[in-house]
């Protein structure tokens, strides 16, 4: 059966993805819509909205237009947004990278999305400098002054700004980046009417008002980031605190300092907000609400956070792939349930060996569709084919069950995916690495169950020889962005395979709950 939940089916607008976010920013010119942690830095919606213009047309009269991939790699800053809707209104593509990946990654995500331009923070300017020259990148762009790059400002042009003729359902927004169910990340292709839909949703499952502030930490890099954190709340016309790195007093201070009412976390900061001595040294009273995303939260924790602090709070689940699809928040819902389906989502069960369709309170593989669902993956048509089904449904590669309420709940993954703290770790990738020591004969990763990072990737390894698991773990740490890291190692004897060779990771963690 086909779950479509409780929402009633709303519109999507045909528009472009910046005339939908932006279409009230000058309404309020004088309400602030970004400003730094430290209140340095920030601008108003007016000025927002004037600044998106003017890049915009800097970039059109530069050459930039549709068909053209624009990088941007930098932690939350206010700037952030408009060089984002800049771009995507001189209907490029825009490839949000993450800072802390390695320069090969980062390479191959620019050499696979052919951008020419990279935008990036002055203290990322000489890992942009190593990046252009592996790539096709022809100019580095920086928030603020750096040698060697241009500076952002510069790029502000006045003039008529660009109108591109853009096909919300076909073009190409936004790219971001997932392993999805194996293997390396790949590039996730999100169109105007994807980004648009999923704005949408959010902001109707988990309204802000416009005198809300919101503290910016998930990585605008990231779905979570970009659509529930930065587009939503610009939609709504709330006011982004941006925090470029999370630290635990740096950010309890700028809920004090900025009064922020919604908090969007991931399940780590839940656990800090619901134990942390450290809360009640700070005033926090301003807080409405809180989302998680990215991982699973525990139910207790979100009990203690809602007595703790007074809010209401709740959770999304999603993916790269289907973006923010399931909600819950102030409504009161299960424990352990990410709620129903937002507006315009379908849902399907589906059993994992014969892909029959199951009905309620039955366990099987979760399915989505929608207008938020991705258009596939950046050239990778076999990949895009493996979980982009022919009537529109994507394989989330996720296990769950939805109950008589039309409620969603999460017990397992199928795919090979490790979330720490929110972020992807492909077990495939730290595999290659792991093989590639000298000692290693074989080796496979898993993540194991860690009531902070949600999981923390554990190798599996069999060697040839001796081997100290301190330098194994160095030795894949020196090659791997730093949450990537293997943070536990067990040497075996032999790793469990099935006859055709794929490693039994159910077994290995089996056997990891036994040990301890
Ligand atoms: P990402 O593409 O990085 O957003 O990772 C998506 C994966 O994170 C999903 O397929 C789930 O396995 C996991 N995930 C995201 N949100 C939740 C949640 N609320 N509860 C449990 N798992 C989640």
């Amino acid at each position: 059966m086909i779950f479509t939940g409780p929402r009633p089916r709303v519109l999507v607008p045909e528009t472009t993805f910046t005339s939908f976010v932006l279409q009230r920013a000058e309404q309020y010119p004088d309400r602030v819509a970004a400003v730094d942690v430290d209140g340095e830095n920030g601008y108003t919606y007016g000025e927002l909205a004037s600044a998106v213009r003017r890049a915009a047309t800097g970039l059109h009269a530069r050459g930039f237009g549709k068909g053209d991939v624009l990088a941007i790699l930098s932690p939350n800053v206010p700037a952030y947004p408009i060089a984002f809707h800049a771009a995507a209104m001189a209907g490029g593509t825009v490839v949000v990278l993450n800072p802390l990946d390695t320069a090969d990654d980062l390479t191959a995500h620019l050499n696979e999305s052919d951008a020419r331009l990279l935008v990036t923070v002055p203290s990322e300017v000489a890992k942009a400098t190593v990046l252009t020259a592996r790539t096709k990148v022809e100019e580095i762009i920086v928030f603020g002054e750096a040698e060697g790059a241009t500076s952002f400002s510069a790029l502000l042009a006045d003039g008529v700004p660009p109108e591109p003729t853009v096909e919300p359902e076909q073009d190409v927004v936004a790219l971001l980046h997932s392993s999805g169910s194996t293997g390396y990340p790949k590039g996730v292709l999100l169109t105007h009417r994807n980004m648009i839909a999923n704005v949408l949703q959010t902001s109707l499952v988990a309204p802000l008002g416009e005198d809300e502030s919101v503290l910016a930490v998930p990585p605008f890099h990231h779905a979570f980031g970009l659509i529930m954190t930065m587009n939503a709340s610009l939609l709504q016309g709330a006011t982004l605190v941006t925090m470029p790195r999370f630290d635990p007093e740096a950010y309890l201070k700028a809920i004090q300092d900025h009064r922020t009412t919604r908090l969007y976390v991931v399940p780590t900061i839940a656990v800090l907000l619901a134990k942390s001595p450290l809360v009640d040294r700070y005033d926090l009273s301003s807080l409405r609400s809180i989302v998680s995303g990215g991982a699973a939260l525990d139910p207790g924790t979100a009990e203690l956070c809602r007595r703790r602090l007074g809010v209401d709070i709740g959770q999304g689940y999603g993916l790269t792939e289907a973006l923010v699809s399931f909600m819950q928040l102030a409504n009161p819902v299960a424990p352990g349930s990410v709620g129903p389906n937002s507006p315009n989502i379908e849902c399907k069960i589906v059993d994992i060996t014969t892909g029959d369709e199951l009905g309620h309170n039955q366990d099987g593989e979760i399915l989505i569709r929608g207008p938020h669902v991705m258009k596939g993956y950046l050239n990778a048509p076999e990949a895009t084919a493996k979980v982009l089904q022919p009537d529109g449904f994507l394989r989330t590669g996720d296990l769950g069950h939805v109950d008589e309420d039309g409620e969603l709940f999460l017990v397992d993954r199928i795919k090979e995916l490790i979330k720490y703290k929110g972020q992807q770790v492909s077990p495939v990738e730290l595999e290659a690495v792991l093989m590639s020591h000298p000692k290693v004969t074989d080796a496979a990763v898993v993540g194991v169950p860690d009531e902070e990072a949600s999981e923390i990737p554990k190798g599996f390894v069999v060697t040839g020889e001796p081997l100290a698991p301190e330098e194994l773990m160095a030795f894949v740490a020196e090659r791997v962005a730093p949450y990537k890291k293997i943070r536990r190692i067990e040497f075996i004897d032999q790793i469990p395979r099935t006859p055709v060779g794929k490693i039994e990771r159910r077994s290995l963690l089996a056997r990891e709950h036994t040990v301890q």
